[in-house]
């Protein structure tokens, strides 16, 4: 099978040899109409994803066939690379949560390829309400190296993020830690003075989780976390842009503030993808999807329990409401987060060096995945 299509970032024909689904060759296609062809772009890269289509990392057990079904089912949203993220628990249920995911990548390859890392979302973040978000409050609680070691055991080395609040005493120690065991530590879920920020920075904090969410209702107009997050240069930003998370307004500015240290995440949960309605939730209680897509906590409709959209529903919202061109958009989802994850180092993409990348084409809603090739091979097809 050959594939035709342009270089979305360099404008470039290009012919894709397939054969049995595995891509062989890679020539310039010449004297080809291009106003029909599909765009080849690199795959999406999520940092963020709690769960897809009815299975949550967090709501245990998750079985190694269940998670081959969120890995799918990212594929068809174009995603190529993804963190599961287990958030604030108990330590048994944390563990557990590692564990499952470990044994999902040795049943299966594909899977195993698609996960960058797993993302470890709290117990280290803020008890207080708004900060706290979604998260338990019963298991918040200050950062422990020895409990952090134990986890990582258990997740065997694979948790490559944490996010967590430098508010407690110890955070900045516990950061360089991390750091000098190649964990790349995450601000969120925070009430963190300005100073408390510096400090956790200079020990190595590299990236602000969801940045303007997971934060009080009202705060100091001047002397507040998400300013000083902002101003700070030695963090890049996370931002979710499903059009709830955030105002249209708030992410044009963060974005402007940080054009090259900005990246999307969907922070996508179990309940993405499936019917609106009233579910119950690992979180506890109940969580409501509205008809527009928004997923929140049913007796607090003001808090967001997490989100309910995918990364390629991100991109498109920044497209559809011309927040940035559709390059820039994709960009921010897809290199963007491996350059974050690759500590700053460019990359530059090619199809034949980089197996990982998608094929879609522009539609009234936006961006529309035809097929996506994680490792050279093609894992989805649009029928
Ligand atoms: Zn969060």
């Amino acid at each position: 099978m050959n594939i035709t299509g342009i270089n979305f970032l360099t404008g470039d024909p290009v012919k894709l040899e397939f054969s049995e689904r595995e891509l062989i060759g890679e020539s310039h296609a010449l004297g080809v109409s291009v106003e029909s062809l599909p765009y080849i772009a690199p795959g999406l890269v999520d940092l963020q994803v709690n769960g897809f289509k009815g299975f949550d990392f967090n709501t245990l057990p998750i079985s190694g066939v269940e998670i081959k079904q969120i890995t799918e089912s990212l594929w068809e949203q174009g995603v190529t690379t993804y963190f599961p993220t287990v958030i604030t628990n108990s330590d048994q249920k944390i563990r557990q949560a590692l564990k499952c995911i470990v044994s999902a990548c040795r049943e299966s390859d594909q899977v195993n390829l698609s996960i960058g890392g797993i993302h470890l979302e709290g117990p280290f973040i803020s008890a207080e309400d708004g900060p706290r978000g979604a998260h338990s409050k019963e298991y918040v609680r200050s950062p422990d190296w020895n409990l952090f070691e134990q986890w990582q055991e258990a997740a065997e080395g694979k948790i490559k993020i944490i996010t967590l609040s430098p508010e407690w005493p110890g955070s900045a120690r516990f950061i360089e830690q991390c750091v000098r065991h190649d964990v790349k530590v995450a601000i969120g879920h925070t009430t963190a003075t300005a100073d408390q920020i510096k400090e956790a920075v200079s020990a190595g904090a590299s990236l602000s989780t969801h940045l303007g969410n997971g934060c009080h209702h009202s705060m100091h107009r001047h002397n507040n976390y998400i300013w000083e997050q902002l101003a700070s240069d030695g963090l890049w930003s996370s931002i979710i842009a499903d059009g709830f998370h955030l105002p249209d307004s708030v992410l044009k500015v963060f974005i402007k503030v940080k054009p090259e240290k900005t990246l999307l995440v969907s922070d996508a949960t179990g309940f993405t993808g499936l019917a609106p309605g009233v579910y119950s939730s690992h979180i506890g209680g109940e969580v409501e999807l509205s008809p527009e897509g928004k997923l929140f906590i049913r007796d607090k409709p003001e808090t967001l329990a997490g989100s309910a959209q995918s990364l390629l529903q991100g991109v498109n919202q920044l497209i559809l409401k011309n927040i940035l061109p559709a390059s820039e958009a994709w960009n921010m989802a897809s290199l963007k987060p491996m350059e974050y994850l690759q500590a700053g180092r460019r990359i530059p993409f090619s199809i034949g060096s980089g197996p990982d990348f998608v094929l879609f084409k522009m539609g009234a809603q936006g961006i529309e995945i035809l097929h996506t090739i994680k490792s050279g091979k093609i894992v989805f097809s649009k029928k």
